[in-house]
């Protein structure tokens, strides 16, 4: 189901079809995506950061050394607009103009805050670990002490958030369909390979199956 956009700045303008505001088509692109775009001003300027991520619920967390620019700002409070894309396929058209992409994409408004109380890092870690390779937080060794405290995690809500999709065919201009340059899409797919494994590891140790039979959530809503 589409809702309506929360925000008047998280309103999709151009394009609007392609607009999605419901939380199953949020959610989708969040947890098969791992790599959020975070941008921020700092003393003027502006930085767009990628970074891992997690979605929890209705939050997004972030993690990084608590001595980042990035996270030291965050932690003020400063507006954040962080963005994650799925990138499905390339767009060839029959005129240069309108070549494009197909993809699916959330972008998102708001102000992180700190999760303070060890317990909540911990589990905001788990949580970003989780998403990277299931069942790697019982699999590896947990943050020490020193390592927590040298880490921040933040939580952005996921209040104001706008998602653009953009799928199927080129779309020419009328005149341009009589054309005989070749016209479609070249469909993307991300592909893991088969793990290797560290050298440094010893013979007996297997891989698990969170590793071996690695893949991504993918839902195309
Ligand atoms: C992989 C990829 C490649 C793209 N390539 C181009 C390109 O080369 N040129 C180009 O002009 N556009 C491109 N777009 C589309 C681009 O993201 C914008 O949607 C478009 O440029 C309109 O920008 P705007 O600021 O005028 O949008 P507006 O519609 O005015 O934006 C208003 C609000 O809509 C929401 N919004 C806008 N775009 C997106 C989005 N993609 N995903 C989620 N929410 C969104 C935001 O909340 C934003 O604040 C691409 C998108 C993707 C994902």
């Amino acid at each position: 189901m589409n809702r309506t956009a929360p925000t008047t700045r998280a309103t999709v303008r151009r394009q609007s079809a392609r607009a999605r505001y419901d939380q199953a088509a949020i959610d989708a692109i969040l947890d098969e995506g791992l790599v959020a775009h975070v941008g921020f001003v700092s003393e003027g300027q502006p930085y767009v950061i990628p970074m891992a991520y997690a979605r929890d619920g209705d939050r997004l967390l972030l993690h990084g050394s608590s001595a980042s620019r990035l996270l030291t700002t965050l932690a003020t409070g400063a507006a954040v607009c962080a963005t994650i894309t799925l990138l499905d396929g390339l767009v060839v058209a029959r005129s240069v103009f309108n070549h494009s992409m197909n993809y699916r994409s959330v972008v998102i408004f708001g102000r992180a805050r700190a999760l303070q109380e060890t317990d909540e890092k911990r589990s905001g870690l788990k949580r970003i670990t989780e998403h990277l390779v299931q069942g790697r937080w019982n699999d590896a060794r947990q943050p020490s002490e020193t390592e927590l405290s040298a880490t921040s995690v933040m939580s952005l809500p996921l209040e104001e958030v706008s998602v653009k999709i953009r799928g199927g065919p080129p779309v020419d201009a009328p005149a341009d369909y009589a054309s005989s340059s070749w016209a479609g899409v070249i469909p993307i797919q991300t592909v893991f390979e088969a793990p290797l494994p560290d050298p440094k590891l010893g013979p007996s140790v297997a891989a698990p199956v969170g590793v071996t039979s690695y893949h991504r959530p993918t839902k195309r809503t």
